[in-house]
């Protein structure tokens, strides 16, 4: 059985007053939500005030990037040693916007993989098609060299600490979303590389997560996948209600 994970990435959002009061109306909406790994992910700055309010509760902290090394002249970067540190048990790494914007390409997202399992941290692993490259018909193709070389040289063991969070590009922010047989087309192909990557014991263990634009509304569908073991949730993970509403999955 896969604990399902609905995960928050607040993305650049939330002043630590903003993030304070959005925790403060999320831990009592879900304080009695069981069976479920629920996560949020704010900014760097506010790690820490959002670790001290989340103490105790049932709700993880993740933070939304880090670098592969522990320590050095690195300006502007943050290590896995220093996330956890700041109270975080995950993190998210590959991110699309990242890929975008940021020059993040399968090798440095498999660095900082290995770094940040190496530190203790779970990883939420973002992979996810274009637009351009599902209707040139690559959508398999690309999963298939995101997830391999995302993963190069991780033991089956290593294996344990990695979510993988299936996110197509066209659908994050866009109000689009895969259709439930879209979604869970591409999860079970990814379950499937898993499988030829490690073995049928790990592909099963494997928590496969959908993003893109998932909201309360079609959350329940999804869920009902076999191959979608939860969510990765940007802009209805900005309000209380919402995100509680999906960690409740429907
Ligand atoms: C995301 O940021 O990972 C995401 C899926 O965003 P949204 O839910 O807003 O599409």
């Amino acid at each position: 059985m896969r604990t399902p994970v609905i995960a928050g990435n607040w993305k650049l959002y939330k002043t630590a007053g903003q993030a304070l009061e959005l925790v403060g109306g999320l831990l009592p909406l879900v304080a009695q939500t069981k069976g479920v790994e629920i996560v949020v992910a704010p900014v760097f700055t506010v790690l820490g005030k959002v670790a001290e309010a989340l103490a105790g509760s049932n709700i993880h902290l993740s933070a939304q990037d880090c670098f592969w090394e522990e320590e050095g002249a690195f300006t502007g970067e943050i290590s896995s040693t220093m996330l956890i540190d700041a109270g975080c048990s995950h993190v998210i790494i590959g991110h699309s916007e990242r890929r975008q914007f940021f020059g993040e390409t399968d090798a440095t997202v498999n660095k900082k993989i290995k770094a940040a399992i190496k530190a203790g941290l779970t990883v939420l692993f973002c992979i996810g098609e274009t637009l351009q490259e599902r209707e040139g018909d690559q959508t398999f193709d690309v999963l298939r060299r995101q997830v391999t070389q995302g993963l190069r040289d991780l033991s089956q063991e290593q294996l344990k600490k990695v979510i993988i969070a299936y996110e197509p590009v066209w659908a994050i922010g866009t109000g689009k979303t895969a259709t439930d047989s879209q979604a869970q087309e591409a999860h079970q192909f990814i379950r499937g590389v898993i499988a030829g990557l490690y073995d049928k014991d790990a592909a099963e263990e494997m928590r496969i997560l959908y993003g893109g634009s998932v909201k309360p509304e079609n959350i329940g569908g999804l869920m009902a996948q076999a191959d979608i073991d939860g969510a990765l949730v940007g802009g209805a993970s900005l309000k209380a209600d919402s995100f509680a509403a999906i960690a409740k999955l429907g």
